[in-house]
C-alpha cells in the first residue's frame, strides 16, 4: 500500500506557481489577483477562506476579502461581484458556499464571468469540462487528477466508481475520468443515494472515488485487492480531544488501506490539492487574459 501524499503533491504545484508568478511580474510588471467574496459568519467558511487566500500570499499572488453580512440583499452581492468582474486587477473571483437561504447560489455562480470563475462552477465552463475542451476545472477533481498524475497512476481502460454526484465533485470528476486523455480515459460509474447493491459496483472497482459525506461509510468488504482509493470527505466527528472533534474521511482507513495498491489520508490527501488548484486556476485566468498562455 503506498499512501497519496496531497501536501506533498501540492506544495510541489505551489513552488512551481511561485517561480511562474516571479517570472510572470519581471515580464510584464503584474501579478495574478483573486478576490474572495465571504457571505455571513459560517465557521467552516471563514476557514476555507482564510486556507485559501493565505495560499496566495505564499505565491505572491495579490488577494482580496469582502465580508458581507449574512442579511446582504442577493442584489448587493450580485452588484460586488459585478464590481470584480470590471476589475482588471482581479483575474479570480470566488464566492464561498453555502450562501444564507435568501441567496439564489445558482445565480450568483452565474453572476460570475466565466473568464474569473476560478471555482469552475459557471455553466459555460461545467459545459466545457463536458465537452472535453480546455476550461476553468473545479478545483477538487481536478485536484483528484493531479494526484492521479503525480504517482504516475494507471487510468486508461480502469473502471472508476465515483460515490457522491455532487456538482462540485461527483459529477465533474465522473467528467473529466470519462474524457479521452491522458490520466483519464477510463470506464466510469457514478453511484447515489438511490444505487441499488452499491457494494457489487464498487467491488468491481479499479479506482474508487468516494465524495459522499459520510464518516468511514466506505469499508474493507466494498472493495477489491489492490484498488486505488481516494477519499474526498471531510466529516468532523466527535471526539475527547481539545478541539472537541476530528476529521475523518470518507473511507475507514485503517480497514481499506491494506487491502489498496495506493490510497488518500484524511487529512493530507485531496483536501491540500483543492486550494493548490484554485491558485492554479487563478493563474490560468491572469495568463489567458494576458494572452501568455503558450502551452
Ligand atoms: P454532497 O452532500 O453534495 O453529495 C453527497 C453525495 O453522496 C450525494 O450525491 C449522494 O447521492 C451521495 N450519497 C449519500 N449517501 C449515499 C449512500 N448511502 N450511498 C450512495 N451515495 C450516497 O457532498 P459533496 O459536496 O460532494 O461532498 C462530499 C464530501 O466531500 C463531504 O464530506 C465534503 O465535506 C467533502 N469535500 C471535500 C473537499 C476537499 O477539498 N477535500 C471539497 C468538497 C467536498
Amino acid at each position: 500500500m503506498q499512501l497519496i501524499d496531497g501536501k506533498k503533491v501540492s506544495q510541489d504545484i505551489l513552488n512551481l506557481i511561485q517561480s511562474e508568478v516571479t517570472e510572470l511580474k519581471n515580464k510584464t510588471g503584474r501579478v495574478p489577483g483573486l478576490a474572495a467574496i465571504l457571505v455571513g459568519d459560517n465557521p467552516a467558511s471563514q476557514v476555507y477562506v482564510n486556507s485559501k487566500i493565505k495560499a496566495c500570499g505564499k505565491v505572491a499572488i495579490n488577494s482580496e476579502v469582502v465580508k458581507l453580512p449574512g442579511t446582504v440583499s442577493e442584489d448587493e452581492l450580485l452588484r460586488v461581484i459585478e464590481s470584480f468582474n470590471q476589475n482588471d486587477n482581479f483575474d479570480g473571483i470566488l464566492v464561498q458556499l453555502p450562501l444564507p437561504k435568501h441567496i439564489s447560489e445558482s445565480r450568483v455562480i452565474e453572476a460570475v464571468s466565466p473568464l474569473k470563475d476560478v471555482d469552475g462552477f459557471h455553466p459555460v465552463n461545467v459545459g466545457k469540462l463536458v465537452l472535453g475542451l480546455d476550461t476553468l476545472f473545479p478545483c477538487t477533481p481536478a485536484g483528484i487528477q493531479e494526484l492521479l498524475k503525480a504517482y504516475k497512476i494507471e487510468t486508461v481502460g480502469q473502471h472508476v466508481v465515483v460515490i457522491g454526484r455532487s456538482n462540485i465533485v461527483g459529477k465533474p470528476i465522473a467528467n473529466i475520468m470519462l474524457q479521452k486523455k491522458s490520466f483519464a480515459n477510463s470506464v466510469v460509474t457514478v453511484c447515489h443515494s438511490a444505487a441499488k447493491d452499491l457494494m457489487s459496483i464498487t467491488r468491481s472497482a479499479d479506482i474508487l472515488i468516494a465524495a459522499i459525506g459520510v464518516a468511514d461509510f466506505v469499508t474493507a468488504d466494498m472493495v477489491k485487492d489492490g484498488v486505488v482509493v481516494i477519499d474526498v470527505g471531510i466529516n468532523r466527528v466527535a471526539d475527547s480531544s481539545p478541539k472537541g472533534y476530528k476529521i475523518k474521511g470518507d473511507v475507514n482507513f485503517d480497514e481499506v488501506a491494506p487491502k489498496s495498491s495506493y490510497i488518500t489520508p484524511v487529512p493530507g490527501g485531496v483536501g491540500p490539492m483543492t486550494i493548490a488548484m484554485l491558485i492554479s486556476n487563478t493563474l490560468k485566468s491572469f495568463k489567458t487574459k494576458m494572452r501568455l498562455n503558450y502551452e
